[in-house]
């Protein structure tokens, strides 16, 4: 009798690619972009390994292949050869979490544990809101790992549970693979939004259904320069969301605080977030508004002034490149809506998370929209801030969050 033939273990999935994307991928960009690969060995699988080599057969990196993604390889790894084995991957997890050691003492217990590429996790993000760990996925490469993964995860942090949230574009893909947005992937289903402490203040956050993982962890610094400024101001908090910078800024000793957003979701969001920090003083003595409404709307429509310190941070304006332009004017329009609302003396903090647009772009972009505002005043920069640590950037796409603050004066 004949043996079938035994099946050949399939080899390893081995890319070429251009000499400038050889040289980005020495230099510790994490893409590689699909019209750089110049050859391969045969097709690829969405979450297969795949080894770049380069001009003198070495090898320069590995990484996550997707065949259908315009960034066809997100790396791993780049430098000298390594086996990506579950240790590999333990000692990975090990690095992220000690990256951020001694950042945080107990009265914060809201931040992230690893953020995407900048961290080493291509499209992967890991955010902690007390004891419930939320895994936050926005690349299909890492779909067929995640089985694998998950264990890992648990084991070094041991939370009390563990959600699973896709971006909107994965969520066809992951349903296939047996996950979907939301899903409690360890311990049980939140019994609502999860309570955690940011400073020694306490948010809650719907770690389930929620924007990104729950909260806007990324401006926790922002907020504290914020509080900062607040004693005895009179603040419109534009883009509020559920309150962030609002009640740093009623801790601060803000007289009052109005919050702006669109969502009645948010506002209630905010108002809960208020009660849950009346045990502070200076949260309870704050007066609290909230008005529903587009912002941009909102601010054209009212009187001149009002305001000792307004906070714009609105969603990003420039999902892609090619919305760039429009939205470098989008944010200098707001600036000349927030800065005709801002009193002699008053305080205009403006924020951008729009990656497409650069910090210089941004600071001119709201500079020119205090101009544009007339009025007389003289603005002068009184803060700028870019990326917390636990939100690091090591390459220039990864490079989303600015804040400018300007003092009027006259
Ligand atoms: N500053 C917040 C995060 C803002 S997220 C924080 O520190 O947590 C952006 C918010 O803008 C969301 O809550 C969204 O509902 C709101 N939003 C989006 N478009 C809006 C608009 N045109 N007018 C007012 N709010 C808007």
């Amino acid at each position: 009798m004949q043996m079938p033939p035994a099946s050949k273990p399939e080899p390893r999935l081995r890319l070429r690619v251009s000499p400038v994307a050889e040289s980005r991928l020495r230099s510790g960009h994490p893409w590689l972009f699909s019209d750089s690969v110049r050859e391969q060995n045969r097709e690829g699988r969405t979450g297969e390994l795949a080894v770049v080599y380069d001009r003198k057969d070495r090898f320069l990196a590995i990484g996550l292949y997707d065949p259908d993604s315009p960034i066809r390889l997100r790396v791993l790894h780049a430098g000298s050869p390594v086996q990506i084995t579950p240790d590999w991957w333990a000692a990975r997890i090990r690095e992220s979490r000690l990256r951020r050691e001694g950042l945080f003492d107990t009265r914060t217990t809201g931040h992230r544990w690893i953020h995407g590429e900048s961290d080493g996790w291509p499209g992967l993000v890991l955010d902690r809101y007390d004891t419930t760990l939320v895994l936050k996925v926005y690349s299909g490469v890492w779909l067929p790992l995640l089985a694998g993964l998950i264990p890992q995860l648990v084991a070094e942090w041991a939370p009390e549970r563990l959600v699973l949230r896709l971006s909107r574009n994965l969520q066809g893909a992951a349903a296939a693979a047996g996950f979907q947005d939301g899903g409690v992937l360890r311990g049980a289903a939140p019994p609502g939004p999860v309570v955690f402490l940011e400073t020694g203040i306490a948010f809650e956050a719907d770690v389930v259904r929620g924007q990104k993982t729950g909260f806007f962890l990324d401006q926790r610094e922002n907020r504290r320069w914020v509080e900062s400024v607040s004693a005895g101001r009179r603040v419109l908090n534009a883009f509020s969301f559920s309150g962030g910078f609002s009640l740093y800024a009623a801790r601060g000793g803000a007289a009052s605080v109005t919050d702006l957003d669109i969502s009645s979701h948010a506002l209630e969001s905010a108002a809960r977030n208020f009660r849950l920090n009346e045990g502070l003083a200076a949260v309870r003595a704050c007066r609290h508004d909230s008005v529903q409404a587009d912002a941009f709307e909102w601010l054209a429509a009212g009187e001149r002034a009002g305001f000792d310190l307004v906070v714009l941070d609105p969603p990003s304006l420039a999902k892609r490149e090619s919305e760039r332009a429009g939205a470098i004017q989008a944010y200098r329009r707001l600036a000349r809506l927030g800065w005709q609302r801002v009193r002699p003396g008053g305080i205009l903090a403006a924020a951008s998370c729009s990656a497409h647009v650069r910090m210089e772009e941004f600071v001119e972009a709201t500079l020119q929209g205090v101009r544009d505002a007339g009025g007389g005043g003289e603005a002068r920069e009184v803060h700028r801030a870019g990326h917390p640590p636990d939100h690091p950037a090591t390459f220039p796409e990864a490079l989303y969050l600015k804040c400018l603050a300007l003092s009027r004066r006259g």
